[in-house]
């Protein structure tokens, strides 16, 4: 089985593919790569996400990037690969479900094929979707999930499944050295504001003057995780020895309600609209929160940025950025 550099080799150099790579967390990812000295192979095709993301690298010469669909063979040479590739908020992964599923299936059975030719290390970014509804509060790794498999959320859900299924496949009949971590509620500079997700949503309502609007009582809870923090987790991941393969979760143990994460916003932002409370869509799941037992154990690796740190960051970029957002 191939080796993968330990900790203290980290700093060499090497030559990173990151499909999705011009999303929210993927931007963040090649900036932080780019950052420690490495290259990076930047994959993308903008369907939810964007060139604005990626602007200010595109001037590094160890920065490279692909308009290319994951769905599609890639052939190029790399040192690891951060699969990262599909869109992840409700509104966008369920506005072509069909290609939704044919991302995480048929791009990852791409990217395994190519990490297994190069021989190198891929990590896949799943997602506590996996865990659908859970019937087990908080969410532990061998804890398998309570997904509909029929519902508007399965294309996501059980796309990341099968894509974790595929990755576990590939390690135990071709050995490949495979990394699997299961991403939470991420939030941060970057996010698309159209994207419907809820930090997103209320600090573009918020910022517009407009109503928060609540899904169903706002007692659903979430647990974020500011986005520097999960990168780092990413990273940490892809140094581990090849015996390490996953799954870990990676999130913010903090949970809050969504009620709770309005006012948050609101009184962070000093705007004291009324609330607006709408149906909950089908599927949403009503609590979350990861336990990171395994993510501290064997990465080392706990959130540093608490939510009141991590959002007057998210809310300033939001700010900075609306004359060029459409309103
Ligand atoms: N939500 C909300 N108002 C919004 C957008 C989302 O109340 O404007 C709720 C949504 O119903 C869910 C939670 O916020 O319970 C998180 O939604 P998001 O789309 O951010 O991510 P999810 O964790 O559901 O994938």
């Amino acid at each position: 089985m191939t080796e993968f550099p330990q900790q203290s080799e980290r700093f060499m150099r090497r030559r990173y593919l990151v499909t999705g790579g011009a999303g929210f967390i993927g931007s963040h990812l090649c900036e932080r790569l780019l950052e420690q000295g490495h290259e990076v192979l930047c994959v993308d095709n903008y369907y939810s996400s964007s060139r604005a993301n990626i602007e200010h690298l595109l001037t590094n010469p160890r920065f490279e990037v692909l308009r290319h669909d994951v769905t599609f063979p890639l052939y190029v040479e790399v040192d690891a690969i951060f699969h990262l590739a599909c869109p992840a908020s409700p509104v966008h992964y369920q506005r072509d479900p069909v290609q939704t599923t044919k991302t995480s299936v048929l791009g990852s059975i791409n990217m395994l094929g190519l990490a297994k030719r190069l021989r190198v290390p891929i990590l896949l970014a799943s997602t506590s979707e996996v865990y659908g509804d859970p019937l087990v509060h908080p969410q532990p790794e061998d804890y398998w999930g309570n997904v509909n498999p029929i519902g508007i959320r399965s294309c996501y859900d059980e796309g990341k499944r099968c894509a974790e299924t595929l990755f576990f496949d590939y390690w135990r009949q071709h050995e490949l050295p495979i990394k699997v971590v299961r991403i939470f509620n991420t939030y941060g500079p970057r996010m698309q504001p159209n994207d419907g997700r809820v930090v997103s949503n209320f600090i573009m309502q918020a910022l517009k003057g407009q109503r928060l609007t609540v899904y169903g009582e706002g007692a659903q809870t979430r647990s974020f995780c500011y986005v520097d923090d999960l990168v780092d987790g990413l990273q940490r991941m892809m140094r581990t020895p090849a015996d390490v393969v996953g799954p870990i979760n990676l999130g913010n143990p903090n949970e809050f309600t969504i009620l709770e994460l309005a006012k948050q916003i609101q009184s962070h932002m000093g705007v004291h609209t009324d609330i607006e409370f709408r149906p909950l869509p089908s599927d949403d799941p009503m609590q979350r929160q990861p336990v990171i037992a395994r993510a501290s154990e064997i990465l080392g690796w706990t959130p540093l940025i608490s939510l009141d740190q991590g959002l007057p960051k998210t809310i300033d970029w939001f700010s900075s950025s609306l004359v060029q957002i459409p309103r």
